[in-house]
C-alpha cells in the first residue's frame, strides 16, 4: 500500500509531531522497538541480548538537529554510550546519522564531529562505528565525510540501500570498508531508486551476492526477511563462504524469536538498537516498512495501566494514523 507508507513517512518528516512526541516518552507501541530513554536501561538491554549470543550497534535518536548545539550534544551521547559500553565490557559498537552530527548545517563541523567520534572509539576499545545511510538528499555529504575518515581509520564503516539504481557503484567502490547492506528506508523519486518491492528484493540479492563473494571486509546482512535470509543462507552453503565474513542484522523489538533462532544455528547475529528520547521518527519509519506494525501500538493503547497523559497524546496520535489508514483501505475498496 504505497499510499499509507508516504503517510508514515510523512508523519516521520514533521518536525511538530516528532517534538511533541519526544516531550510526551515513548508511547504508542515505540517502547517494544526502543531499548530506553537513559543508557542505564540501554545496557541492561544489550546484556541480554549478549547472553543469547547476539551483539548489539547502539542508535542514538535523534532527528531535526538544526543547531551546533545540538549536534555537539548528540556527539556527547555517543562517546558516552561508547565509554559505558566498554566499562561494562558489553558487546555493542555504535551507529550513528551525520544529520544529526550536524551535516545539514555545516559539512566541516560534522566531519569534526564524527572524527571526534572515532578518536573516543579508538581509546574505547577500537570499537567499530557505523555510519547509517540516510535520505538521497544527504548522501553527497554523507561520502563525502566516510571518503575521508576512510583513510585514516579502520574501524569506519557504512550502509548500501538497495533501492538506489547507483547501489551497485557505491558498494564496488567500498569493497574494503565494513559494510551493512539494507534494502533502504525513505522515501525517494523514481529518478534515483527503484519503487517496487520485486525490483528492490532483486537488487538487494544480487548486491549481497556480489559483496560475500568479492569484498575484503566484513558484510552486515540487515533485513527481517526471511526470504531473503534463507537465500543467504542457502547461497554462504553452496559457494562455501565463511560464516564469519558476515553476519544478519535485524532492528530491536521486530521478529526477536526469529533473531534467536538465527543466532542459535550458529551465524554471527548483530541486533540495532535505538535508544533515547527522539523515537517518533524512527517509529514512523517502521510503520512505513510494515504497517502490520500498527498492531504494537494498538497493543499499547489498550494496556490498562497506560493513563493520563501519556496515553491520551498517543490515543490521540494514534487515532488519526489509524483513521488515515482506514479511510485508505476503504477508499481503495470502491
Ligand atoms: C539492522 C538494520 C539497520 C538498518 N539501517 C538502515 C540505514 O542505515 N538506512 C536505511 O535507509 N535503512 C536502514 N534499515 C531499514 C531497511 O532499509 C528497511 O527499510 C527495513 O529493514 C525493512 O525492510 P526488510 O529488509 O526488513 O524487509 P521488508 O521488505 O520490509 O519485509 C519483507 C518481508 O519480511 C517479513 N517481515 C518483515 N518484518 C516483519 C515483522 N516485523 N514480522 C514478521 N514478518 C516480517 C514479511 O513477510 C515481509 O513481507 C535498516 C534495517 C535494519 C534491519
Amino acid at each position: 500500500m504505497p499510499v499509507v507508507k508516504d503517510i508514515f513517512i510523512a508523519l516521520s518528516n514533521n518536525k511538530f509531531m516528532n517534538e511533541s512526541a519526544k516531550r510526551m516518552g515513548p508511547a504508542l507501541g515505540a517502547n517494544k522497538v526502543v531499548a530506553g530513554v537513559d543508557i542505564d536501561s540501554t545496557i541492561e538491554t544489550v546484556e541480554k541480548l549478549n547472553m543469547k549470543g547476539i551483539s548489539c550497534t547502539l542508535d542514538n535518536l535523534g532527528e531535526f538537529v538544526t543547531s551546533r548545539q545540538e549536534a555537539l550534544e548528540a556527539q556527547q551521547n555517543i562517546v558516552e554510550i561508547m565509554r559505558r559500553n566498554y566499562n561494562a565490557n558489553i558487546d555493542a559498537h555504535v551507529s550513528i546519522k551525520l544529520t544529526q552530527l550536524g551535516l545539514n548545517i555545516d559539512r566541516e563541523f560534522a566531519y569534526q564531529n564524527t572524527r571526534e567520534i572515532l578518536l573516543k572509539a579508538h581509546e574505547y576499545g577500537n570499537t567499530f562505528v557505523n555510519i547509517d545511510a540516510e535520505k538521497f538528499e544527504d548522501l553527497v555529504g554523507i561520502t563525502e565525510i566516510i571518503d575521508r575518515l576512510k583513510g585514516e581509520f579502520k574501524n569506519v564503516g557504512t550502509v548500501i540501500q538497495a533501492y538506489l539504481y547507483d547501489s551497485m557503484n557505491i558498494m564496488e567502490k567500498y569493497s574494503d570498508v565494513r559494510l551493512r547492506l539494507v534494502k533502504g528506508a525513505y522515501k525517494e523519486a523514481s529518478h534515483i531508486a527503484y519503487q517496487t518491492k520485486e525490483e528492490i528484493d532483486q537488487n538487494y540479492i544480487k548486491l549481497i551476492e556480489r559483496r560475500l563473494l568479492t569484498a575484503k571486509a566484513f558484510t552486515s546482512i540487515a533485513t527481517h526477511d526471511h526470504n531473503i535470509i534463507n537465500h543467504v543462507k542457502q547461497f554462504v552453503k553452496d559457494n562455501n563462504i565463511d560464516r564469519n565474513s558476515f553476519e544478519f542484522q535485524m532492528l530491536f523489538g521486530f521478529r526477536t524469536d526469529y533473531a534467536y533462532q538465527i543466532a542459535s544455528e550458529g551465524y554471527n547475529f548483530c541486533m540495532y538498537v535505538p535508544f533515547g528520547q527522539d523515537w517518533f521518527g524512527y517509529f514512523m519509519r517502521r510503520l512505513a516498512e510494515r504497517p502490520q506494525n500498527i498492531n504494537l501500538m494498538l497493543l499499547d493503547i489498550f494496556n490498562k495501566k497506560n493513563k493520563g497523559k501519556i496515553a491520551f497524546g498517543a490515543t490521540l496520535l494514534a487515532g488519526v494514523s489509524i483513521l488515515i489508514v482506514g479511510g485508505i483501505s476503504l477508499l481503495k475498496k470502491k
